[in-house]
């Protein structure tokens, strides 16, 4: 047995200098993350995000009726094998940028077939997504569920269910939602506030605190979740890609999510514009990316680290990629490689293009959908 030594840690959200813990060699880097990253909203089945050049909405729903879409969603939804190849991509990529938690919305049966094909695998919370549409129905929801509840009950992944928006959900789909999530792990998921404020409503339908089941709202760019007793997952990337604008604050906001991880990376692709937009002081940043998640969705971190040679500033603004990323004590990447199999960040960026182009030709005019600026150049 062997000691893991670096001389600053980001250790359960706090800064400490000097680290010391168990490996199985003797190894020294720079920089340790305890937990690793953590990535609060992510849609791993989104290869198109319906852009328009110059064009900006005024929120979500306007965005869902007039955007460009090229690759048609639903086929790719109910595809279960390109669905669960683009997921595999998002899970290998979010654990070689350092990512060790992923909150993945999306098609439940693909997300867990392409978990159980990583031999390491980062730890998930399942969240579904429902609304009043064909292709995303309570229905077919159920039916994953049933499918896949068995197999993910150990706790290393977390199940609830992602309601898509109050205005694309009935309230029976709603109260029904509630019902699915309570069989799982009583988490719900829902975007609101993204562009317009939606918080008189969500009371009107969902009532006051305290609620039956965890309720966790992203974007909340137009509404202070607080005041329900909530906390918030921001993601200031799609935010200003989608609206031009995001919320200054991280007040109410208790974790970071990438929203398009193939097409933007997982959350520390994500920390220089984080920085730019929020001015908080570097700790609480590095909390909020870090353990933030885990603890929003109450998920363990036992056995969970990320090392990088590089110092703290460049390891927080995403400029250093990881050398070893362990989840529950276990090596996915060593040496800045996945482990098994052998993959580097730019092997499964490339695979990450081509998978784009293979479901926009399969699913689409085969014209590539528009690919958003990466969120460093955004701002
Ligand atoms: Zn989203």
């Amino acid at each position: 047995m062997g000691v893991i030594e670096a001389g600053i840690a980001v250790v359960h959200g706090r800064i400490v200098e000097g680290f010391r813990a168990p490996f199985r060699e003797d190894a020294y880097y720079d920089v340790v993350l305890v937990p690793g990253f953590s990535d609060g909203h992510a849609h791993p089945q989104v290869v198109d995000g319906g852009l328009r050049r110059g064009v900006r909405w005024r929120n979500s729903y306007e965005w869902i009726r007039e955007r460009d879409m090229v690759v048609d969603e639903v086929m790719v939804r109910r595809d279960l094998s390109v669905a669960s190849k683009l997921s595999y991509l998002t899970m290998v990529r979010a654990l070689l940028e350092g990512t060790t938690l992923l909150a993945l919305t999306g098609r439940l049966a693909a997300n867990v077939r392409a978990w159980f094909k990583l031999r390491v695998r980062p730890r998930l919370v399942l969240l579904p997504t429902v609304m009043d549409r064909v292709g995303w129905s309570l229905g077919e929801v159920v039916s994953d569920y049933s499918r896949v509840s068995m197999l993910v009950s150990d706790g290393f992944a977390r199940m609830g269910v992602f309601i898509h928006s109050l205005g694309m959900a009935g309230v029976t789909t709603i109260r029904e939602s509630l019902s699915l999530a309570s069989r799982g792990d009583g988490i719900v998921g829902l975007h609101l506030g993204e562009g317009v404020s939606e918080l008189e409503e969500f009371k009107r339908v969902l009532g006051e605190p305290p609620y039956p089941v965890k309720i966790i709202p992203v974007h909340c760019i137009d509404d202070d979740v607080q005041e329900v007793g909530l906390q918030c997952v921001s993601c200031p990337t799609t935010n200003i890609i989608l609206y031009g604008r995001t919320r200054g604050s991280l007040a109410g906001i208790s974790s970071f999510g990438s929203d398009w991880p193939l097409l933007l990376g997982t959350t520390p692709k994500h920390l220089r514009l984080i920085r730019r937009v929020f001015k908080e002081p570097l700790e609480v940043i590095a909390r909020t990316a870090t353990i933030g998640g885990y603890k929003l969705y109450e998920i363990p971190y036992d056995g969970d680290m990320v090392a990088f040679d590089g110092n703290l500033e460049d390891v927080m603004s995403g400029y250093v990629k990881p050398k070893l990323v362990i989840v529950n004590n276990q090596v996915a990447v060593y040496d800045g490689a996945l482990v098994d199999p052998q993959i580097t960040v730019e092997d499964v960026e490339k695979r990450i293009r081509e998978a784009i182009k293979e479901v926009s030709e399969k699913y689409g005019s085969g014209a590539q959908p528009l690919i958003p600026p990466k969120p460093e150049d955004l701002i």
